[in-house]
């Protein structure tokens, strides 16, 4: 009741939850309660949670921020969500998001800009910018986004949260809408570290209906320690000294490695030298995946069909023209260009490669060393509307969130300090693949 009550005070403004399930929220929470009242309650009984509207929920809207899916509703429940549920949470709504979760921003939403609860006049980062805003106003505890190249970590950067996305195939992705197939990421939003380790050991592991996902089994994730060992940890100078960081970024990675130096542990200073890369080759590999990916909306079996069409062609073309926003429009584009006959060595191919190079060389460093440190993002959050028509700006927003995810490696956002107008910047952690317990144990070290 207290965080239906916080959404009814903010969510007007804020614009976090397309959907509030008030009384199936309260229905479910009798449930839990007569559970616990007997002893029998989930692990996340009590546990309120909101869900990106990425996932699928059996009988509830699916809409991934388009006019496209209009009306449509799910005919199953996403792996990460039904284990949620099978613990015994609490869901209470779906979170807007970017359209089909392309954007850093939060503003390529059919269902309108999300507002950062900090300043209204601020954007809350995106894709997962309703996930990240239902956690900073205490909407929700906990809410699943989802990261294909910085989707969780960058806005919670932007709101002074928690946002983790682990390993590739960590987590299943039956039921997470396609973006970017071998990118994208179930990830974990909260206010502690703690709250994500718990969540992540509840929805990580082998699953039937996702053959990507892994089967290593799941550590006691809650139960990771504080780190209190020797550590070291590698940080880029070309990044730390990139000319798009904000000053209030770089001053806030430096208390970091003020904090690390003076405990005595060791910063191994290198240049990255595929940073000029990671941005073209995420944007050439992630547009080729979602044209394929999104070629299934055609007006024909999901959501929204045109109603001027004229035959079979014209309905496929109308009901995509008119039920794609702009930027997804313009990435289905770019990824049929790379992919096309005459182009697709020169880009797609050349981009795979590179992506090998990029995962090759971030590998390499664990072989010595525990962590990687850097900026989240090059600033904090920025003004609704200010990147307006520039998609190269806005791109350059993921500049330092695409490396984890090219190389598949975990990686978490945590809170570090603000800028001198109050708005939150985060510090960012990558870990080694499937090594989370000792990321999560790092982090609550740092923080
Ligand atoms: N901002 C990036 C993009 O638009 C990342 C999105 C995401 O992680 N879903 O592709």
């Amino acid at each position: 009741k207290g965080y239906l009550a916080n959404i009814e005070k903010k969510n007007k403004t804020l614009n976090a939850l397309t959907e509030v399930y008030e009384q199936e929220a309260l229905a479910q929470a009798a449930i839990v309660q007569e559970k616990i009242n007997k002893g029998n309650a989930g692990r996340l009984a009590g546990m309120v949670v909101t869900i990106k509207d990425v996932y699928c929920h059996e009988g509830h809207f699916l809409h991934c921020g388009s006019k496209i899916l209009e009306g449509f509703k799910s005919q199953f429940t996403a792996t990460p969500i039904q284990r949620l549920l099978d613990e015994d949470a609490i869901i209470i709504g779906r979170n807007n998001c970017d359209e089909f979760a392309m954007g850093s921003s939060n503003e390529n939403s059919y269902f309108g800009p999300v507002k950062n609860a900090a300043n209204e006049n601020k954007v809350p980062g995106g894709s997962s910018g309703g996930s990240a805003v239902a956690v900073q106003s205490d909407m929700c505890l906990v809410s699943i986004g989802s990261d294909t190249g910085g989707s969780v970590r960058q806005p919670a950067s932007f709101c002074g949260i928690i946002g983790f996305k682990p390993s590739y195939g960590r987590i299943s992705r039956h039921g997470l809408t396609a973006y970017a197939s071998s990118f994208d990421c179930v990830g974990i939003l909260s206010q502690s570290v703690e709250d994500s380790a718990l969540v992540l050991e509840i929805i990580a592991g082998a699953d039937e209906y996702d053959h990507t996902v892994s089967h290593l089994s799941v550590p006691a994730y809650s139960k990771a320690p504080t780190w209190s060992g020797t550590f070291s940890v590698v940080s880029f100078d070309n990044i730390n000294t990139h000319k798009a960081l904000n000053p209030a970024v770089q001053s806030s990675v430096n208390k970091v490695f003020d904090k690390i130096e003076s405990s005595g542990n060791k910063i191994q200073k290198l240049n990255f030298d595929y940073l000029n890369y990671v941005l073209p080759t995420y944007y050439i590999l992630t547009t080729a995946e979602a044209s394929a990916n999104l070629s299934r909306f055609d007006g024909v079996r999901y959501g929204y069909r045109s109603s001027s069409a004229k035959d079979l062609e014209s309905m496929y073309k109308k009901s995509r023209s008119e039920g794609f926003g702009e930027e997804v429009i313009k990435r289905i584009l770019l990824g049929a260009y790379v992919l096309s006959e005459g182009f697709y060595d020169a880009y797609y191919t050349k981009a795979q490669k590179v992506r090998r190079l990029i995962r090759d060389e971030m590998k390499k460093l664990f072989e010595t060393n525990d962590f990687i440190i850097m900026p989240t993002a090059p600033t904090p959050a920025f003004d609704l509307n200010s990147h307006d028509r520039d998609p190269l700006q806005m791109y350059l927003e993921d500049i330092f969130t695409v490396q984890a995810s090219l190389a598949g490696l975990p990686s978490i956002s945590i809170p570090n300090g603000t800028d001198e107008h109050g708005m939150p910047i985060g510090i960012q952690i990558i870990g080694n693949s499937f090594e989370e317990e000792k990321l999560l144990s790092f982090s609550k070290y740092l923080q």
